[in-house]
């Protein structure tokens, strides 16, 4: 039985979807305003397994992503250069998906931009008004958490008390609010110049909770089974979203609520904000392969942080590397008709493993030891005698069906290209002609883990495979 954690009740909780056999997943996607980093990326990666274990498990899945193309990020930026939002947002979305299909990430069902939704958030707060659950002040318009007695059931934060001098993480406009917690759902645009849509309570733009709302039901229905998000979006964003929803429908909103911890470095939260973060691109410029990348961030569970260090990525390559290896060994040693099993029955108990161990709350570190377990296995039949046909196929389609959740195999044809070495040797004599030793010799030991070597000729460098 899949189980998770659930964030609204702190427990563990069988996954019981609303209709059977059915699983409606919402996470909250990017803001499209630069590359996104590898912490993102980890979140988005849950996402993934996520949505591909539901797909193992045989439901019929419906996961939406959005888009978060307008913020005031956004705005800010567009508007500094002088461009329309759309403009700014194009080529980070173009990115965006280069990015998620290199690591191997399943295209949503839906994937929705905000902007294409301002109806769908402008009638969520015309209810929102009418009921009584928002109000207008200075031409802006908020939510007022008075009227939502269960505001704070997903974060268990109090709010008893002063919080007006409380944490920096409550939204803090310039505009008058009846209670500090109240939120924007609408902020007021005068300048008509600046970035705005008509709504019959004015000109405004919505506020970022209000975006996923809006995406969410339409796409999913008023009730869904499973919200998914970063950790730091569970308040104010996720808190909001159930006061907003709910306060306009009267139902219950999401059912499980998943949030992925962080990915952190140094020990601190891997922020563009903090500077300390490195964009897929960054590290895919380092030589390192995309499989290895979806392998390190998915190699701890979405429930635990992980610490990211250029040490664990050479690790998560060279696992990478050993299971491919071995799926070409089983794939390509001849078999022999010798009777034997032993290996099909390590491959069945692998997959039990597997799935018990997904299961629990998608424990990928288990999920990853019984394949591990598997390949040491079969590498000790196969020091003493060959497969039979039956062995090499029970141990070929398990694989399979790992790498159906897992995606860090690859295909054959993933294999690392010519031009890609040619491309990374490049690379490495740029950085030893601008002196980064310590770029030269990480490319140069990345090489070598792909089993590549190199020879300085006359010519330069040349090389071949090991
Ligand atoms: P943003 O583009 O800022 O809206 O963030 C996109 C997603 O990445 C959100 O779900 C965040 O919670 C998540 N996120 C941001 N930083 C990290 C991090 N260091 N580790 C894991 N997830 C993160
Ligand atoms: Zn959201």
């Amino acid at each position: 039985m899949l189980r998770f954690y659930n964030t609204l009740s702190r427990q563990i909780e069988d996954f019981k979807p609303l209709e059977e056999g059915k699983a409606k997943v919402y996470i909250c996607g990017p803001t499209v305003w630069n590359f996104a980093h590898i912490g993102n990326f980890r979140t988005f990666i849950f996402g993934d397994v996520l949505h591909r274990y539901l797909q193992f498990k045989g439901y019929d899945v419906t996961y939406v992503m959005n888009l978060t193309d307008v913020d005031d990020r956004i705005i800010d930026e567009s508007a500094k250069r002088g461009i329309a939002i759309g403009e700014m947002t194009a080529p980070y979305i173009v990115a965006f998906h280069e990015d998620m299909a290199a690591l191997n990430c399943l295209e949503p069902d839906v994937e929705p931009c905000a902007t294409d939704h301002i109806g769908e958030m402008i009638d969520i707060i015309s209810t929102l008004l009418e009921n009584g659950k928002a109000y207008e002040s200075d031409g802006s318009i908020y939510y007022r958490i008075s009227a939502f007695p269960e505001y704070g059931k997903l974060s268990k934060i109090s709010f008893e008390g002063n919080i007006e001098g409380g944490s920096a993480r409550v939204d803090t406009d310039k505009y008058d609010k009846e209670d500090a917690r109240d939120f924007a759902l609408w902020k007021l645009v005068e300048d008509p110049d600046a970035t705005g849509w008509d709504a019959p309570f004015g000109r405004g733009r919505p506020g970022w909770h209000i975006e996923c709302s809006a995406m969410s039901m339409k796409y999913l229905g008023e009730t869904f089974d499973i919200h998914a998000g970063g950790i730091d979006l569970q308040f104010p964003h996720h808190e909001n979203e159930i006061a907003q929803s709910e306060g306009a429908t009267g139902k219950p909103f999401a059912k499980y609520w998943l949030h992925g911890e962080f990915l952190k470095i140094d020990n601190e939260k891997m922020a563009k904000s903090l500077g300390n973060d490195y964009t897929f691109r960054d590290i895919r410029e380092r030589g390192f392969s995309p499989l290895a990348i979806r392998y390190l961030l998915l190699s701890v569970p979405y429930g635990k942080q992980l610490n990211f260090t250029f040490e664990g990525l050479k690790g998560a390559e060279s696992a990478v590397e050993r299971l491919r290896n071995f799926r070409r060994l089983v794939r390509e040693t001849p078999t022999e008709e010798n009777g034997e099993s032993a290996a099909i029955e390590a491959s069945a108990r692998a997959l039990e493993e597997f799935e018990s161990a997904m299961d629990d709350d998608l424990n990928t570190s288990q999920a990853l030891a019984a394949i591990h377990n598997l390949v040491r296995e079969v590498n000790s039949l196969l020091a003493d005698r060959r497969l039979s046909s039956g062995e090499r196929d029970a141990v070929l389609a398990v694989l399979e069906k790992f790498d159906s959740v897992l995606a860090v195999l690859g295909e054959d044809s993933q294999e690392v290209l010519d031009e890609e070495i040619d491309a990374l040797i490049a690379e490495r004599e740029e950085a030893r002609s601008n002196r980064d030793f310590a770029k030269a010799d990480e490319i140069r030991d990345r090489l070598a883990e792909m089993n590549i070597i190199l020879e300085d000729t006359k010519d330069g460098v040349r090389w071949k495979r090991g």
